[in-house]
């Protein structure tokens, strides 16, 4: 009998047939380990007819064999094999991740990558951009994410990874190098999820001379034409929001608008009753699903509300309206029986519709609404409904506070970072209203996700200095910066697109680690070699950390 064999490397599949005749070849094959590197010279047939394959996009031909060789021999039982429907868990492919790379999805995915960071750079290298590189091992910055620190040689002094090229870029603008960009990578010492990794690469681009409206083109241009043929057009330019209309609207700063139902304000009825009225930014606000797209089951009513009780402000209702009777006794509670039935006309509530309503601090209350809309509409997707517009859709989201209150301490942190200019609009409340001060910062959304940010720099010395103060940062740790912008540094500005979650968003992963080589895993951990490990005592010397605790067992 003849035997088949498939040949498989980065670009495909091929068939290969050893003919009956050649007993050497067949009785080799039978004991080669798969995955096996082999060389085959041979004649290109067209398959007999009936015999094609229509999932093989060679699946019209096979290579008869003449001279077959094994080059490299695998070893026997390889940790799983390359095979679509016996699919390894997560953990053992990525500990074995250059047979995972074997999958032909993640040779699509990383080719694909490749090619679009290819077009990006010859756009901006087209449009007189420099390609620079930065350091990675810089000084902690003050502010911002938690970093990683680097011991050294000199007692008690470290370096940190830098959380972005961002002082480095603003300094190449002060040295008159007017556009730059760089495929930079990044490192933040932050928990990872699903879309974020402890290191990962940016698309990093700054340029003097600019304002909000020609970086937003630079970057609508920029993925005009680095978008992949394969993927549907996409508009030359993108829809904008401002930051208070998306959580007005969407509560959440990175709305999805690729479905409609919105957050509405009622916080105006809630206040006529005077006790909820006397709260201090107090919010009353409401999303409701017709009939069509009502389905509120235990389970997802239970995991709402989970979602829900994490805020400690505000509260959520949620109903299936089985009549508007029904939910006139539910909130009867809150609201006068009057001003239920005013809430039931003036909203236009429909039998038989599904509402979640929140009451509270409103921007726990917008918060948590944003998050319903999204797990609610989610739920009724995987149930096999359409909510969505199909395609993919970018909005740029503007105007966000330049400052908000840190959680713990009541302190003012920044929204970006520290060197994000105020809108000069809003100059005059600086000192006696900061929070209501809004930046030239602008954040690129795509399909609900964050894939890029940026802003209009503070050039003025003297401002930067005031913003530091404002937001508790030592002006001594920052007097490089300071020297910087007052040494003749041109007004600038810049931008910077998370690529892996822009891939990520792009290819519909379920992950981040899908469109990366070589991602650290759930922990944060590299599942190859398994660092973080621990080092000798003699280094722990040498890098002066010799009195750590050992750390503790997970
Ligand atoms: N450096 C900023 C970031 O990494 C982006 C920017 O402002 O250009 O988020």
């Amino acid at each position: 009998m003849n035997k088949f064999v498939v040949l498989r490397d980065g670009y495909g599949e091929t068939q290969l047939i050893v003919k009956e005749k050649d007993t050497e070849t067949q009785s080799f094959l039978e004991v080669l380990p798969f995955e096996s590197i082999i060389e085959v010279k041979g004649t290109v047939l067209s398959r007999p007819k009936g015999m094609e394959n229509k999932n093989q996009k060679t699946g019209e031909i096979e290579v008869s064999v003449e001279k077959f060789r094994v080059v490299n021999k695998a070893r026997d039982n390889l940790p799983f094999n390359i095979r679509e429907f016996q699919k390894a868990k997560e953990p053992l492919r990525m500990q074995y991740r250059y047979l995972d790379l074997r999958f032909p999805i993640m040779q699509q995915n990383l080719r694909l990558r490749s090619k679009l960071l290819m077009k990006m750079r010859e756009f901006l290298i087209n449009n007189h951009f420099i390609d620079v590189e930065t350091p990675t091992l810089f000084k902690a910055t003050p502010g911002g994410a938690q970093e990683f620190i680097v011991p050294t040689q000199f007692p008690g002094q470290f370096y940190s990874l830098v959380q972005s090229p961002q002082q480095f870029k603003q300094m190449l603008m002060a040295g008159a190098i007017d556009r730059y960009f760089q495929i930079a990578r990044c490192y933040r010492d932050e928990g990872v999820r699903s879309d974020r990794q402890p290191e990962f690469t940016q698309l990093d681009i700054e340029l003097s001379f600019t304002n909000v409206d020609s970086v937003i083109k630079l970057i609508e241009d920029l993925l005009q034409y680095s978008w992949p043929q394969s993927f549907d057009p996409i508009p030359m330019r993108f829809q904008k929001m401002s930051y208070e209309e998306a959580m007005e609207n969407y509560g959440s700063d990175k709305p999805d608008v690729r479905f409609d139902y919105k957050v509405k304000n009622c916080t105006d009825l809630f206040k006529i009753n005077t006790k909820l009225a006397s709260e201090e930014n107090f919010g009353a606000y409401f999303i409701s699903f017709p009939k069509e797209h009502a389905n509120l089951s235990k389970q997802i009513k239970d995991s709402l509300q989970t979602s829900g009780n994490k805020y400690e402000r505000a509260k959520l209702i949620q109903s299936k309206i089985v009549s508007t009777s029904e939910w006139l006794n539910k909130i009867g509670k809150l609201l006068t029986t009057q001003l239920a039935s005013r809430f039931v006309e003036e909203y236009k509530i429909q039998d038989e519709s599904v509402l979640f309503l929140a009451y509270g601090n409103k921007d726990e209350v917008l918060s948590l609404l944003g998050k319903v809309r999204l797990e609610y509409v989610n739920f009724l997707e995987n149930l096999g409904m359409t909510i969505r517009k199909k395609g993919n859709h970018f909005l740029w989201v503007v105007d966000f506070p330049l400052f908000e209150l840190s959680e713990n301490s009541n302190k003012l942190q920044c929204v970006h970072h520290p060197f994000t200019a105020p809108h000069p609009d809003d100059m005059s409340d600086l000192e006696t209203n900061p929070l209501k001060v809004r930046s030239l910062a602008y954040d690129l959304v795509m399909n609900g996700q964050e894939i890029g940010g940026g802003s209009i720099r503070i050039h003025d010395p003297a401002l930067q200095k005031r913003i530091l103060e404002k937001l508790n940062i030592e002006t001594d740790s920052m007097q490089h910066i300071l020297d910087m912008l007052g040494s003749g540094c041109p007004p600038h500005g810049g931008i910077a697109l998370g690529l892996d979650r822009f891939l990520s968003v792009l290819l519909n992963t379920a992950s981040i680690r899908d469109v990366i080589a070589f991602p650290k895993n759930f922990d944060g951990r590299d599942p190859l070699s398994g660092a973080p490990s621990s080092i000798s005592e003699e280094e722990q010397r040498l890098y002066h950390i010799k009195s750590v605790l050992s750390p503790k067992k997970k």
